[in-house]
């Protein structure tokens, strides 16, 4: 593996993540939430940001797009989907695009369901996957502009990743999103395991991120539609994957 990548907190829960490759000396800023957290992590890393990978259209997302694209003149590639609502867009992508990254190829993954264009981008040779604010550790995004069958279908996609797979996620919500994903998966052992070593890394100020597929497979109940446990706990055996979450997405959103 020749890239290197360094997550840095921005705005209250906001993750800035930097990838950068040594051969080329490219660097990939995944979303712009903020520009002083992000000058301060470029200093830090002495990575200056040749692009960023804009996922969605969301202010806490793309605040920093415009002057950074300034400082640095770099790239900005965001959803084709929602193009008109990216500050600076250079180049649209949709599902299936690849973009060269020094040796590597990012894969563009359509995610809609938080926003109508959210994207995901996926990186088959490391194994890396940034998948903003569609699934997040043990959670997965508000449903803004789109039903829960499309988010589902995101879900179904990201989940469909190799298990080990090492996933960054838009925000730091695990501590809330853990103490929900009790109360509708309540025996799951690994589960309880993990929500005990999330309250201690955030007791320590750490951060719970990133995860990966399987550990979100394991127990994450936004996609544990099929469990038959979570099923039974909502009355729901015979219900469609896609109506079990639904049920669980409402349910949070009334938590
Ligand atoms: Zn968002
Ligand atoms: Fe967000």
């Amino acid at each position: 593996m020749t890239i290197h990548i360094d997550q840095f907190t921005c705005r209250a829960d906001n993750f800035g993540v930097l990838i950068h490759d040594d051969q080329s000396g490219e660097t990939a800023l995944i979303d712009a939430p903020e520009e002083s957290s992000i000058l301060e992590a470029v200093a830090r890393t002495g990575w200056k940001p040749t692009v960023i990978l804009t996922t969605h259209h969301h202010i806490d997302h793309v605040e920093a797009n415009l002057s950074l694209k300034q400082k640095f003149n770099l790239k900005i590639i965001g959803p084709k989907a929602e193009a008109d609502k990216i500050p600076g867009i250079d180049e649209q992508v949709k599902e299936g695009d690849v973009i060269k990254f020094g040796g590597e190829d990012i894969r563009v993954i359509e995610t809609p369901g938080h926003t109508a264009g959210h994207i995901s981008f996926y990186l088959p040779s490391s194994g890396v996957a940034f998948t903003a604010d569609t699934l997040f550790a043990l959670g997965c995004g508000r449903l803004f502009e789109a039903p829960p069958p499309v988010m589902y279908n995101s879900l179904k996609k990201l989940a469909a990743l190799p298990r080990e797979t090492v996933v960054y996620c838009g925000h730091e919500y695990t501590l809330s999103n853990a103490k929900f994903a009790l109360t509708i998966d309540p025996e799951n052992p690994k589960l309880k395991e993990r929500a005990k070593e999330i309250e201690k890394l955030r007791g320590e100020g750490k951060a719970t991120l990133p995860t990966t597929i399987g550990e979100e497979l394991d127990t994450n109940p936004f996609l544990r539609w099929a469990d038959p446990a979570i099923r039974k706990h909502l009355g729901m055996e015979s219900a469609t994957d896609a109506e079990v979450f639904a049920e669980i997405r409402k349910r949070k959103d009334n938590f």
